[in-house]
């Protein structure tokens, strides 16, 4: 049964940018006691262990963290009238309620609803970036952090240079020869394992452009037209993955050798069988290359 959705994609917050502006009214909903906290230590958050046994987000009130805050609070967004924030507790733990444990958003995925699995992985890339641009990129002098989190200026009151959270674009790629689809395994990856073309745009390509070149270099098929099929925000720690499907105009496969070791192409009854017999493992099932394999699967059916 192919799953229609991209994980992690949609965060469902009104992201709030005009009153990002405006310090009384963060100041008020840091205060509220339906305020909402996403912890983030070392790419962990806090889940707690439903009775279902399923784990849970552990979001933190404002309450819970005696009146100081850890780290600077980033604003992510109002969702039905409670707001949250993210904040970088890797340094101070707040002691959290127990039965909680620190874990990676993807090892608790399949317990996961949507719009939870959104919200964290914002709150992972907004803390990422803010951990890793504590100085100016320009002048080298200290960053702080304004406009709720979503800017962090240089103090230099001669440099003042104002920095943005950045999100690094790659393409993922499936490509298509008639019937079949070409499934590449990396080099580290275990036997079997297979996925998408993928690789991150250099400056001054067009995404057309860097899925040729990643498709060409990794696996030496030269491709012909080239659409979109959708996006997923990858913030593990800061990509944007761009979903495209190519047209093999070529069909000899030759594989780089270094980042990938083998390549072929994929019938539908082959991925079929190859799965049931356990010589083929798709890409996993919250990726976007899972997603454009079952895409592709799918508009066949
Ligand atoms: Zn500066």
């Amino acid at each position: 049964m192919p799953h229609r959705i991209i994980h992690y994609a949609d965060d469902p917050t009104d992201r709030v940018a005009v009153q990002r502006e405006d310090p009384a009214w963060l100041d008020d909903r840091l205060r509220s006691p339906t305020t909402r906290i996403v912890a983030v230590a070392s790419g962990r958050h806090p889940f707690v262990r439903a009775d279902s046994g399923t784990r849970q987000p552990c979001y933190l009130a404002p309450r819970d963290l005696d009146g100081a805050l850890p780290g600077e609070p980033i604003l992510l967004g109002v969702h039905e009238d409670i707001t949250y924030f993210a904040v970088d507790v890797t340094e101070a733990l707040p002691p959290f309620p127990p039965r909680v444990a620190l874990l990676r958003i993807r090892e608790v995925i399949t317990d996961l609803g949507h719009a939870d699995s959104a919200v964290l992985a914002y709150a992972n890339a907004l803390v990422h970036w803010h951990r890793t641009h504590r100085f100016c990129g320009a002048c080298g002098k200290p960053t702080e952090s304004v406009r709720g989190g979503h800017v962090r200026r240089c103090t230099d009151g001669a440099c003042g240079r104002e920095h943005f959270p950045r999100t690094d674009p790659a393409v993922i790629t499936l490509v298509i020869d008639g019937d079949r689809c070409l499934l590449a395994r990396r080099r580290d990856w275990a036997p079997g394992r297979r996925s998408t073309v993928a690789g991150f745009v250099e400056p001054g390509e067009t995404l057309e452009h860097t899925v040729a070149r990643e498709v060409f270099e990794e696996v030496g098929i030269r491709v012909g037209k080239v659409s979109y099929r959708g996006s997923q925000p990858w913030p593990f720690p800061q990509s944007l993955m761009l979903g495209f499907r190519a047209v093999a105009e070529s069909t000899d496969i030759a594989v780089d050798g270094d980042e990938i070791a083998e390549a072929d192409w994929y019938s539908p009854e082959r991925i079929e069988t190859d799965t049931a017999a356990g010589t083929l493992i798709l890409p996993p099932f919250d990726s976007i290359s899972r997603w454009l394999v079952d895409d592709w699967l799918h508009g066949k059916g």
